[in-house]
């Protein structure tokens, strides 16, 4: 089957599946080395150095490429090394438009970034249409979106966006690590740039930490691999081999995810003990139209508002027993995070405030466990919140 004509799905399972070439072996082989012989006075092959090019992490690049429809991928380190790389176009003098509750590390590195000079930054809210048009008026070289954003499940309208975005000529870069290429492929919709933290859905395990920057155009991808090298930031074979290997099963495991997600999410938004719930599947979500429109599903995050704040939190989280307390998302294990103490703590109160994120607010990775599991520890949890 020509490789154009595989449906995503297949690229997930297959790609590089028996294309070995040494010993035919099925699952692709593991190149660990960091160095490769030339085949003679000047006549490099088609590797000579692993920071710059590798076997295993150009499979995982040609995989993620295909998967977000882009022209090419470069694999790194982190997805904070991914955004930085994204960002990395950016000279000082230069305005970015970041959102206001994008993830807590994504906002120190920005704001950091911003007062060493490397480049200005405006948070904004972008699903605030006037707020939005306020600040492209005055020449972003480069707007950052994230969504679902982190942790509120603030949908942006990507397609719409990105065409204010190319009419104000800048580059519109799309942290797509909420919902994954098998949910949502930013590039389809106007995006330039794809990053992911690939720590999470897509490695699905949380067994690896890793990033990608997918690029819709070949040259500017080309220019993002080449600084990726020259700054170091390559992502390690082994991470590639064990990232490509969660791919395999993404698809499989985000459906079975997002069904729980769904099923949870409608189970809170009916509890006493719930004042609110972020999930873009729910029907009042003011995002749910657009969700629907530009996404294949609703994801397996979502946050919720406990009546009575830090210490209903604190009993609920400690009820908890299938679903652990633990910082990131996105793998077969379910978790539970206060984001306020644990992923937006890097953020200062005021921006936190001004995103909407509360002492009472709990963020939830939903993973492979029974559903009827999951429900039965929330409900216990929730009991216990009340005191
Ligand atoms: N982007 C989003 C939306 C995230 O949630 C995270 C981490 O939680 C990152 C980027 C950073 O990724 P990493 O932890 O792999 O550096």
């Amino acid at each position: 089957m020509a490789d154009e004509t595989r449906r995503a799905e297949t690229i997930a399972a297959a790609n590089g599946i028996g294309t070995d070439t040494a010993f035919g072996a099925v699952a692709p082989p593991l190149h660990l080395s960091t160095t490769y012989a030339f085949a003679g006075f000047e006549q490099p092959r088609a590797y000579d150095y692993s920071r710059l090019g590798n076997p295993t992490r150009d499979q995982l690049a040609d995989t993620l490429a295909k998967l977000e429809g882009g022209a090419s991928a470069v694999v790194v380190a982190s997805g904070m090394a991914a955004l930085d790389l994204a960002l990395s176009p950016l000279r000082p003098g230069d305005l970015l438009v970041a959102p206001h509750d994008c993830y807590g590390g994504t906002h120190r590195l920005l704001s950091l970034r911003a007062a060493r000079g490397h480049y200005r930054v405006a948070f904004v809210d972008q699903t605030d249409e006037a707020a939005l048009a306020g600040i492209l008026a005055e020449g972003p070289r480069l707007v950052l979106t994230e969504t679902p954003s982190n942790p509120l499940m603030r949908i942006v309208d990507l397609r719409r966006t990105a065409g204010r975005v190319r009419a104000a000529g800048a580059l519109f870069v799309v942290d797509n690590t909420f919902l994954s290429p098998a949910l949502q492929q930013p590039i389809a919709l106007g995006a330039d740039l794809v990053v992911h933290s690939t720590t999470k859905f897509l490695n699905g395990h949380s067994d690896v930490i890793g990033g990608a920057v997918v690029a819709a155009d070949a040259g500017l991808g080309e220019e993002l691999a080449a600084w990726a090298n020259t700054v170091g930031v390559t992502g390690s074979p082994f991470d590639a081999y064990l990232t490509l290997r969660g791919i395999r099963t993404l698809f499989a495991r985000i459906e079975r995810q997002q069904r729980s997600a769904g099923a949870i999410a409608a189970f809170l938004a009916g509890h006493p003990a719930v004042a609110r719930v972020h999930y873009p599947g729910l029907p009042d979500h003011p995002g749910h139209a657009i969700a629907r429109a530009q996404q294949s599903g609703f994801g397996a995050m979502l946050s919720a508002e406990i009546a009575g704040g830090r210490d209903a939190v604190r009993r609920l989280v400690e009820a908890c027993r299938v679903f652990t307390l633990a910082e990131s998302l996105g793998g077969i294990e379910s978790l539970i995070a206060h984001p306020v103490t644990m992923t937006h703590a890097a953020m200062d109160p005021e921006a936190r405030a001004r995103a909407g994120v509360g002492d009472g607010l709990i963020r939830l990775s939903v993973g492979l466990e029974a559903e009827s599991d999951l429900l039965a520890d929330l409900a216990r949890a929730l009991d216990a919140a009340r005191g």
